[in-house]
């Protein structure tokens, strides 16, 4: 038996009585009860299915299956008679949000010749994929103004059954897809369309559109638009948002712009001074260490061992060193958690390949690293500690460098 579907005898029934002409489980254990009628809507063309009670279980998905209008349930029903009672509130949004994409796809249609590919009803935004290579806020400005006209105008939303033959009637924006129980939505001297959704009775349902933004989709361009009650919600949120700024920024909203700029650009002001100073910094602590080498009898060492610092610091100072000063060889360790890190570095005037005095090296500590001939950096497990570290490594050198 097949249901009948009080939703397109009139898409304003939220409550009915019905025969429960069925009732079962499905294979994934879900309960769900047919009926000999229903207004429920099941998910399809894009629109979102109703929830809502039957005889106070919560149906919180319907789905049509083979002519087979499916109610799922939070619990079995025994009963042969229901009183059913929809969410109208999420209804009538999908009533707005429905009838509203297809006055903003003709009227995208009509005024720039974009064609509507897909249509999705989210539960925050709804989207249509345009065939246009880019869009323009010109473009978006005009169409939602003449969209909006239409929904002021208060036109009729008309449905009519046809036959197949009866369509070359009408001129359709797109080819139906079924043949038999073709159902058109019209907005007569506006827009024809094969659609199987509910609508309001009238374009001032809907409200309003407003476009909210757009991206590239695959080979299309998908805009986000919010209709009906949404549009309000939107701009209550976006309201609030802007006084939040307002008073974050200090700045009335038509200063807000000008005055997050100035932040940026005091911040990028900001990081360029501390890289300079930190530069300096690297810079006099690399004085510091030099005066304090020790002097041996082919060259000049500097040890040092750093708790938790950065590794490009390290690098970049015994880079600067080695460069400031002939005959020196720098050998940094850097303890960071449980790993110990190395910088090598040697300048002009000392022969050791630092790349093969790191092999000698990083065993010790299991570790792993390279450079170049000059300086060389790595880090490894902290088996030992930084001190016997260091004193290993200045015997390396003393070998190295008197061998
Ligand atoms: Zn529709």
């Amino acid at each position: 038996m097949i249901t009948e579907k009080l939703y397109y005898q009139d898409p304003y029934i939220s409550f009915f009585s019905a025969q429960i002409i069925h009732s079962n489980k499905d294979e994934k254990g879900r309960f769900y009860v047919i009926l000999d009628q229903t207004a429920f809507y099941p998910t399809g063309g894009g629109q979102p299915n109703d929830t809502g009670t039957i005889n106070g279980a919560h149906v919180y998905n319907v789905e049509e299956e083979n002519g087979e209008v499916r109610h799922f349930i939070d619990r079995p029903l025994e009963e042969n008679k229901c009183y059913a009672e929809i969410d109208w509130t999420r209804r009538f949004d999908h009533m707005q949000q429905h009838a509203g994409q297809h006055i903003l796809s003709a009227a995208y249609e009509d005024m720039y010749g974009y064609k509507t590919v897909s249509f999705h009803l989210g539960a925050e935004n709804c989207t249509i994929d345009l065939e246009a290579p880019a869009l323009n806020e010109e473009e978006a400005k005009r169409v939602e103004e003449r969209a909006n006209t239409v929904i002021l105008e208060n036109r009729s939303i008309e449905t009519r059954w046809v036959t197949e033959n009866e369509l070359s009637k009408f001129p359709l924006r797109k080819a139906v897809s079924v043949t038999d129980n073709i159902r058109l939505v019209i907005i007569p001297d506006f827009d024809y369309n094969g659609c199987g959704g509910t609508h309001p009775n009238e374009t001032g349902q809907v409200g309003s559109v407003k476009i909210l933004h757009w991206e590239k989709h695959k080979k299309n361009i998908r805009v986000h638009f919010v209709c009906g009650d949404r549009v309000l919600k939107q701009l209550q949120e976006k309201h609030k948002m802007i006084q939040r700024l307002t008073a974050t920024l200090n700045a009335p909203q038509t200063d807000l712009e000008a005055a997050a700029n100035r932040i940026l650009q005091k911040q990028e002001d900001l990081e360029k001074t501390i890289t300079q100073l930190e530069a300096e910094l690297l810079e006099q602590e690399a004085h510091k260490l030099i005066a304090q080498a020790s002097i041996k009898d082919h060259y000049k060492l500097v040890t040092k061992i750093y708790k938790e610092n950065s590794m490009k610091k390290l690098q970049q100072m015994a880079n600067s060193m080695i460069h400031h000063t002939d005959g020196l060889l720098v050998l940094f360790i850097n303890e960071n958690d449980s790993k110990l890190q190395v910088v090598c570095a040697r300048s002009n005037g000392i022969g050791i390949n630092m790349q093969e005095y790191i092999r000698y090296i990083l065993p010790e500590i299991n570790g792993k690293g390279g450079g170049n001939e000059m300086i060389v950096q790595g880090g490894g497990d902290m088996v030992l500690s930084s001190e016997s570290l260091m004193e290993v490594m200045i015997r390396a050198a003393d070998k190295l460098l008197t061998s």
